[in-house]
């Protein structure tokens, strides 16, 4: 006989990536580093000894050099296997089926994933029109039942960021009420602005890092999430003790000390991605602000056909067509100049042979 799963898993929405046969090709899809991380991170994996992985994985040295990297002491955080599973911890340790989660839309969809397996409401509060944040909405929309509100700052798959004060007067109120605040800062390195020294002010705050973006990790999945030692106690609790793997955690010990490669990247990219989009708005497209690796752009009707035009020239982009908002937008990676001059040069080869025929 079938074994039935709960019934909140028979009503959990789908996600399927089309995470294969991306290799050797242009991949400005996923918003990953698409040069990938330091040389240097290769250089150790290429040293990894039969000991190195014989023995269950061992963090006192990383713990301490990420306590140092981030000026936080050893008990305010801890690692996780990729930001995915860090948002999943927060949930599963904070929760109940009763509870409400206030979340902006559109947004990194592994929060409604891992909301949905619990049941609890999911209350979505949608982005301005032009999409900077609705603070005075989500305001208004806290309830009784609210015990989380998700922030991504800056978003994904919007690239707007959250202004400073907006972020202090959420943090305000509902640190009043009890409820998380669960600030996602993937994009960190491209933007530069960072409520972790706040974390022992707001005793709500909860914020999670990746090492999938900025840092080229993305395959050995490695995130950290950062909160008041009281926190970091309960989630540690709920945490697997060795869900992070000892090849994750040598490499980014290698990659944070190659600081000057993090940021040669990222002051690359922020100047790439300001020429992109210049380029873009020449085309007549309209482009929305960004404060991360990626360009919201929207095609107009010719939104599918730049897609699969682009696919056939071997680069990858994502359609957020199907998120509130964002129809006809393609969501556009930054890579390296040559990168975004084979971009450019596509586009506007596709758009003009577009426009020819309609
Ligand atoms: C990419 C992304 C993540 C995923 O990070 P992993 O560490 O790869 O799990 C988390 N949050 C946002 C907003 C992202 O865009």
């Amino acid at each position: 006989m079938n074994i039935k799963p709960r019934e909140e898993v028979l009503k959990m929405p789908k996600y399927d990536p089309p995470l294969e046969g991306r290799r050797g090709k242009l991949r400005l899809d996923f918003n990953e580093n698409p040069i990938g991380c330091s040389p240097k991170v290769i250089e150790m994996l290429k040293s990894l000894t039969r000991e190195d992985i014989a023995i269950y994985p061992e963090y006192n040295k990383i713990n301490e050099k990420i306590a140092n990297y981030f000026n936080v002491s050893q008990n305010e955080f801890l690692l996780t296997n990729g930001t995915d599973e860090g948002i999943k911890l927060i949930i599963d340790t904070y929760i109940s089926p009763q509870d409400e989660m206030l979340l902006p839309v559109p947004i990194f969809s592994m929060f409604e994933i891992y909301a949905s397996i619990i049941g609890c409401q999911i209350s979505k509060i949608l982005y301005n029109p032009d999409l900077s944040f609705p603070t005075n909405n989500l305001l208004k929309a806290i309830s009784a039942r609210t015990k989380i509100i998700i922030l991504a700052n800056p978003n994904n798959p919007t690239g707007t960021d959250i202004n400073e004060n907006d972020i202090l007067k959420i943090l305000k109120i509902t640190n009043k009420k009890g409820i998380v605040v669960l600030l996602d800062e993937a994009y960190y390195d491209f933007y530069g602005e960072t409520f972790l020294p706040s974390i022992n002010k707001y005793m709500n705050l909860i914020i999670t890092r990746t090492f999938s973006k900025a840092y080229g990790l993305a395959g050995l999945r490695l995130g950290i999430v950062f909160s008041n030692s009281q926190n970091i106690k309960f989630l540690r609790r709920v945490l697997s003790p060795y869900s992070v793997n000892i090849i994750a955690v040598m490499a980014a010990m290698v990659a944070l000390d190659d600081e000057e490669y993090i940021k040669k990247f990222s002051n690359m990219i922020k100047i790439n991605r300001n020429i992109v989009k210049r380029e873009l708005e020449k085309l007549d497209l309209k482009v929305y602000p960004s404060h991360t690796n990626f360009l919201i752009t929207d095609f107009g009707n010719a939104c599918e056909y730049v897609e699969k035009e682009l696919k056939k020239r071997g680069i990858l982009v994502r359609n957020r067509s199907n998120y509130p908002l964002l129809k006809n937008c393609l969501r556009i990676g930054i890579g390296t100049e040559d990168q975004c001059e084979k971009l450019l040069q596509a586009i506007k080869d596709i758009i003009i042979k577009w426009r020819k025929n309609h």
